[in-house]
């Protein structure tokens, strides 16, 4: 398969290798529990200190406090019962507290699924509200001006994970100060780690919290800050550890791996400076330019971080993008990783208010401050590649011999048989009786290359669109090369399947296993029992099947 190019870095990333030694010096050597009284214990003590110091010093946390947490979602869930606590409490002492729960339209969905939790089950019933956002993804001010004097919480993200827009915090803080506003502040740090100069304690900021993985520290760790004088509830109550603001053993490899980023980023010499990941941007957006006719970006790159791009493609859905772009070795995201699963179209475009197109077409492209031009380059080649795959026009192959498939394609299931909840069908007495879509399933590459090797008259067949193929080369396996029949052409194919004299067993295969399992059982549908798929794709049978897959 193509080599892997990453550009889904706020996503997540790979971990910095200096990260992958802390880690591992903590496992293998510095493992004691930093609460035991022992001189194990107190090594990792000091190093648990050391790198708390280190990121109170990158934050700029001055005399707020920094806990260590599990990520991001954790840090947000804790910010905001803090605050909710303590507005019942005020409320409870017949203090005013505002009447809402603002949060920014374009936040990351934890942020609003952490308000209306809380909001529920503390009671609080304060009314949730989406603070606008313009076309250019930044919030409304003007808005913030009238809801501010009126808000409990606000919450607004510094930097976005989809477009990389950048937030106006100066002006946010600039509202709520001449709206005497109240209000406590949540400010979601996550995107903006690494990227942009953080100096919290300078700031009307309560809670800040981070993510390490999305900065090259491995995944389960991240960080709070609370401003001091800040109300505070801990989530978690236990052992006592964080001074009892988080209890559980701390993830002490995680929180190594933390520190060794967090060094990285105070030396100043491991990660790239801004003008040139801006100089990098630029490239790649040449590269989409002269690839791709009609691509719009889907965010103002001076109002946005230079390592985040998101761009459409007229009469091209995310998906297929995705798919061509990853069958070149390109690995970018359509929206937001958490969502990309969902044929739901970004929630932060939309509250942009770009066209429907847009948001259906959406594609970003991410890159972390350790990026090189080596890397950059191979992403400009991808994409110039797919680009080509995806101007030549697509050829319905002519199957030999083949009558009409009309009669096919409008193929129904008999009369009688039920269709499942998965969308088979059920054939009473049938060999079919009671399928799903997952089933006929090949899962690994051993049972693969048992079933090759049992069906000598097998027939693979790559359901991926012609242009995936054209980027991405054939497949062979086990000795057998693929036939490429995208979805759209499987009814003309599948007349010469099914002939009884033929009727060969058929193996479908796909990028992730999704388009393979629907064809298969569509095959099945149309009653040739003898219809596989292989589970997980080409995406999960890379290095035991290298001698099975090649170009
Ligand atoms: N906030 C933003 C802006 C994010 O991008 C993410 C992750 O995608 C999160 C919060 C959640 O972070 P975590 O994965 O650490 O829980």
């Amino acid at each position: 398969m193509a080599p892997q190019i990453y550009l889904d870095s706020n996503a997540t990333n790979t971990v910095l290798p200096q990260a992958v030694l802390a880690a591992r010096l903590a496992m293998e050597q510095d493992y004691g529990n930093p609460s035991s009284t022992h001189i194990a214990g107190l090594r990792a003590k000091a190093l648990l200190e050391s790198v708390r110091q280190r990121a109170a010093r990158v934050l700029g946390a001055g005399d707020g406090r920094v806990v260590f947490t599990s990520g991001a979602t954790e840090g947000i869930h804790t910010a905001v019962l803090s605050a909710l606590v303590a507005l019942r409490e005020r409320r409870a002492a017949g203090q005013p507290i505002g009447r809402r729960l603002l949060y920014g339209a374009t936040e990351h969905k934890a942020v609003p699924e952490s308000l209306a939790h809380w909001n529920r089950l503390l009671g609080l019933d304060l009314e949730i509200l989406a603070l606008p956002v313009g076309g250019d993804g930044r919030h409304d001010l003007a808005r913030l001006r009238t809801l501010a004097p009126d808000t409990a919480l606000l919450c607004t993200m510094a930097a976005n994970n989809e477009t990389g827009v950048i937030s106006d915090l100066a002006g946010i803080e600039r509202e709520l100060v001449a709206s005497g506003s109240a209000a406590l502040w949540l400010v979601d740090g996550v995107q903006a780690l690494g990227k942009l100069p953080l100096n919290l304690c300078a700031t009307r900021i309560d809670y800040a919290p981070f993510s390490g993985h999305k900065l090259y520290a491995p995944k389960g760790v991240g960080l709070l800050y609370v401003r001091a004088g800040a109300p505070f509830t801990p989530l978690m109550v236990g052992g006592g550890q964080e001074s009892g603001w988080r209890s559980g053993t701390e993830n002490m490899a995680g929180i190594a791996a933390l520190g060794a980023v967090l060094a990285a980023l105070e030396d100043g010499c491991t990660f790239r400076a801004p003008a040139q990941l801006a100089a990098f941007r630029d490239q790649l957006a040449g590269s989409l330019r002269s690839a791709f006719a009609g691509l719009r970006f889907n965010a103002p790159f001076d109002m946005a971080l230079p390592t985040t791009l998101n761009f459409s493609v007229p009469e091209v859905s995310s998906k297929e993008l995705l798919n061509l772009f990853d069958a070149a070795g390109l690995r970018v995201s359509a929206g937001s990783a958490c969502s990309s699963g969902q044929a739901e179209p970004s929630h932060v475009l939309e509250a942009m208010r770009l066209p429907a197109w847009c948001s259906g077409s959406a594609i970003r492209l991410s890159f972390g401050p350790l990026v090189d031009a080596a890397t950059i380059a191979a992403a400009c080649d991808a994409i110039a590649r797919c680009g080509r795959a995806l101007e030549e026009p697509v050829r319905l192959e002519p199957v030999e011999g083949a009558p009409s498939s009309a009669g096919l394609r409008q193929a129904q299931p008999e009369r009688g048989a039920g269709v499942d909840r998965n969308g088979g069908v059920e054939r009473s007495g049938g060999v079919e009786q009671g399928w799903r879509f997952e089933d006929h399933a090949i899962a690994d590459a051993a049972s693969l290359h048992d079933f090759l090797q049992q069906h000598p008259d097998v027939v693979l067949v790559d359901v991926r669109e012609a242009c995936e193929h054209r980027v991405g080369g054939g497949v062979v396996m086990g000795g057998v090369t693929a036939l490429n029949v995208p979805m759209a052409n499987l009814p003309a194919h599948a007349e010469r399947w099914l002939r009884p004299d033929t009727a060969p067993p058929l193996v479908f295969i796909c990028r992730s296993g999704q388009r393979a399992m629907q064809a298969a059982a569509r095959m099945r549908c149309l009653g040739h029992a003898q219809a596989w798929h292989l589970a997980g794709g080409l995406a999960a049978h890379p290095a035991e099947t290298a001698d099975l897959i090649s170009q």
